[in-house]
């Protein structure tokens, strides 16, 4: 059960996870605090197809072997499936710029120059 709270830390939940089309395999702790739970897969951006949703509802209705008290800030925990074990581990410096690009930096236009 979730325990009574205010519904006031929100995070980000990609919409295959929120429509129940994929299952939620990926959980990550910005080092800056903002959680997102993803399906894991990388054909979509973060940014664009996911939505709000809180946090402490999202552990207490979809994670039941796994807490918030698990995944430190600057931590990601990942699955294979919906019944595997969670793994944690540190976000890469990638992972880490990834997300900070996905929150701010607008979509590349078609002009980008060819690398
Ligand atoms: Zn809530
Ligand atoms: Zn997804």
């Amino acid at each position: 059960m979730t325990a009574p709270h205010k519904h006031d830390k929100k995070g980000l939940m990609c919409n295959h996870v929120a429509k129940g089309k994929r299952p939620l395999r990926m959980v990550a702790h910005d080092a800056d605090g903002v959680w997102q739970f993803m399906c894991g897969q990388d054909d979509h951006s973060r940014a664009k197809q996911a939505r709000r949703i809180c946090v402490a509802c999202t552990f207490g209705k979809n994670l039941r072997s796994l807490t918030a008290g698990q995944v430190p800030a600057g931590h990601v925990a990942e699955r294979d499936g919906s019944g595997a074990a969670w793994a944690v581990r540190e976000m890469t410096a990638e992972e880490l710029g990834q997300i900070g690009d996905a929150a701010t930096a607008p979509v590349k236009g078609a002009n980008a120059p060819r690398g």
